[in-house]
């Protein structure tokens, strides 16, 4: 398969246009009309000689993904997106708009590997890696079609972001780059399931600009390796130590996600323990009522046990928000939609 043009970032385009035999200078346009224009076909590209452009077709193809289906949230503030890769895999990405912001979730892997056992996208074979090309198309044919700019990003769809490092750090250049999306990197988050050592990497290279959001899950170790099986490896003590040096030393600001599961998590032990961890890092905790999928027997609380959970963590001085799943009604949670169309109906 071509590589993309989508996905190029300056460096690279500069390094094609010289390896064509064209001005450094042609490089600037064509990352404008990728990046900025947002352009459909390389025809589009009016300042491009035709000549280069037809050079560009014969080793690249333009983009690595198009639209396959879309469908409306109940709720009307939830738009999930399903796109086709060039390989015929299919991936997921939501558009949540709220309070006058455009946040679109991206999937960062088809699948994966690390198999939390209440997740849809760690069940079933991992699929593959995918490239920054294909994680920035997501954001940008979105924001093609709703004809408004994209205005948060969070790496919370298919995937865990961190095990695609290069490749989602190059997104995060294409995304605040001035010749990219120019988007500031307070806007965007990336979620991770705590994969230690790439962590600390993600924040030296971020130099904290970039928010960075821990899926916690549990306080207690063995409770978190039966949810998060990656905490075998690097376990709960191990990656709260490293998140209290990014705190206190580098001075960056962490969040949790709490998925909060009946009978499995939301227990006042658990509160107790989630809060300790919360007031050492100084860190919100976002809860995410589970979000059922079918062919799993997790349950959501009943809302008094969510609200003794939350208060439990305030009582401690903890900053709490609930995170009503965006577009429940649509499955919007991570990688739902894929394991539905993938099965045999
Ligand atoms: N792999 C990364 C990012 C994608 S998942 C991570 O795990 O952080 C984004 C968030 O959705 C995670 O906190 C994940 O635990 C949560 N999540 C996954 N399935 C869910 C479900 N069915 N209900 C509620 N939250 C879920
Ligand atoms: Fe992967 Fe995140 Fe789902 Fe865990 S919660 S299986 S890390 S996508």
């Amino acid at each position: 398969m071509k590589p993309t043009l989508y996905g190029l970032e300056l460096e690279e385009a500069e390094a094609l246009m010289k390896a064509l035999g064209e001005p450094a200078y042609r490089a600037g346009q064509l990352l404008a009309w990728l990046y900025q224009k947002h352009i459909a076909t390389l025809e589009e590209a009016k300042t491009l000689p035709a000549d280069l452009r037809t050079k560009l077709t014969e080793v690249y193809d333009l983009a690595g993904l198009t639209f396959a289906e879309d469908f409306e949230g109940g709720r009307g503030d939830s738009h999930k997106f399903l796109f086709k890769t060039r390989d015929g895999r299919l991936l997921e990405s939501v558009l949540i708009s709220q309070q006058g912001r455009q946040t679109v979730c991206v999937s960062t892997q088809l699948g994966c590997k690390i198999g939390c056992v209440f997740c849809a996208s760690g069940k079933g074979k991992f699929g593959r890696n995918l490239t920054a090309g294909e994680i920035i198309e997501q954001i940008i044919w979105i924001e093609k079609k709703i004809k408004m700019p994209v205005t948060n990003v969070v790496f919370m769809g298919m995937g865990e972001p961190l095990d695609n490092f290069d490749a989602t750090m190059k997104t995060l250049r294409l995304l605040q780059a001035d010749w990219g999306l120019a988007m500031g990197g307070r806007r965007i988050t990336v979620s991770t399931s705590g994969i230690t050592p790439k962590i600390v990497e993600f924040v030296k290279l971020n130099e904290g600009r970039v928010r960075l959001s821990v899926s916690l899950h549990s306080s207690i170790e063995a409770k978190r390796s039966e949810l998060v099986p990656i905490n075998k490896k690097y376990t709960l003590k191990e990656l709260v130590e490293a998140l209290d040096k990014i705190h206190h030393e580098l001075k960056r600001d962490i969040t949790f996600e709490y998925t909060l599961i009946r009978d499995v998590n939301d227990s006042d032990e658990e509160a107790r323990g989630v809060a300790q961890i919360a007031s050492r890092l100084h860190a919100k905790v976002n809860i995410i009522p589970y979000n059922p999928i079918r062919e799993m027997d997790f349950r959501t609380p009943e809302k008094p046990r969510i609200d003794a959970f939350v208060h439990a963590l305030e009582a401690k001085g903890v900053r709490v928000m609930v995170r009503q799943t965006a577009g429940r009604e649509i499955n919007a949670a991570c990688g739902q939609l894929r394991l539905d169309r993938e099965k045999p109906a």
